[in-house]
């Protein structure tokens, strides 16, 4: 592990929750739109992947982030990452790294963080590590695609729609290569995998493994909460959240969030 790793893990309460006691992140609330379409997404809310489900953030234009960072860091001192997760995608526009810029020029020490589908991961990491960020969620949800044509319904990609099958291989290809990619950068990279029962429920052994081998550190598995096009598949029980954990810990290090997380 590299000193810059040792330091995150120090700090980062996402990538190890024994520190979560005493640091936290804030969110700001600057990407969007998207470029994907997940069957389970409900755009009156913030990204499932990476948000509470049924929580809807106010979207902050980028030129007043520095107002809005500075008063809530001189209200919680514990704060030590700044993350973007939404209430899009972060890295479907500009917004997130015009907000990043403006952060890391002025707290250049704080954790920068963003939470992505992973489609324009491999794309914007020289633009990602230009304005500090040093840590990535990345949502995964399938590694085979014809499980992945199941859960999104279209992939928009230099302005052009890919749906069904060559959606679901576009943005798994485009994840696997941007964890890749980020890792050799020496970034960390975490992994969310939404559990999405009768979907991908018995998947996601292959999920675990392939993201591992890509580089993943962690991974973090969500619960499912049904809504738009999923709306009659049952909510991920807590009983088969733990039990997918415990098998999947001698994979690939699971998260263990003492404090409602969903990225
Ligand atoms: Fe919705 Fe997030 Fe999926 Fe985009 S990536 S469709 S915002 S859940
Ligand atoms: Fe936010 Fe997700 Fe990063 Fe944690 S891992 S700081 S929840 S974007």
């Amino acid at each position: 592990m590299t000193s810059d790793e040792k330091v995150i893990l120090s700090q980062h309460p996402c990538f190890n929750h024994k520190v979560s006691r005493w640091f936290t992140r804030l969110h700001l609330p600057v990407a969007t739109c998207c470029n994907i379409r997940c069957r389970y997404c409900s755009r009156e809310y913030d990204c499932v992947n990476e948000n509470r489900p049924g929580v809807a953030s106010r979207p902050l234009p980028p030129r007043h982030v520095l107002k809005s960072v500075y008063n809530i860091l001189s209200q919680d001192e514990r704060i030590r990452v700044i993350g973007v997760a939404g209430p899009g995608e972060p890295l479907a526009s500009n917004e997130t790294i015009d907000a990043l810029k403006r952060v890391h020029e002025r707290y250049p020490h704080i954790i920068k963080c963003v939470s992505t589908n992973g489609l324009m991961l491999e794309d914007s990491l020289d633009q990602l590590e230009s304005v500090g960020v040093k840590t990535i969620t990345v949502t995964v949800n399938a590694v085979d695609p014809i499980i992945g044509s199941k859960i999104y319904s279209a992939v928009f990609y230099n302005n052009k729609p890919y749906q069904g099958i060559a959606g679901a291989k576009l943005l798994l290809n485009k994840q696997l290569a941007g964890i890749r990619e980020a890792r050799k950068r020496g970034m960390l990279v975490k992994v969310n995998t939404v559990l999405i029962p009768g979907i991908n429920h018995h998947h996601l052994n292959q999920v675990a493994i392939a993201v591992k081998e890509a580089g993943a550190f962690i991974m973090n598995l969500v619960p499912f909460f049904p809504q738009a096009e999923f709306t009659l598949l049952p909510a991920t029980s807590d009983g088969v959240l733990d039990g997918a954990k415990h098998e999947l810990e001698p994979i690939i290090r699971q998260t263990k969030q003492n404090y409602q997380c969903f990225c």
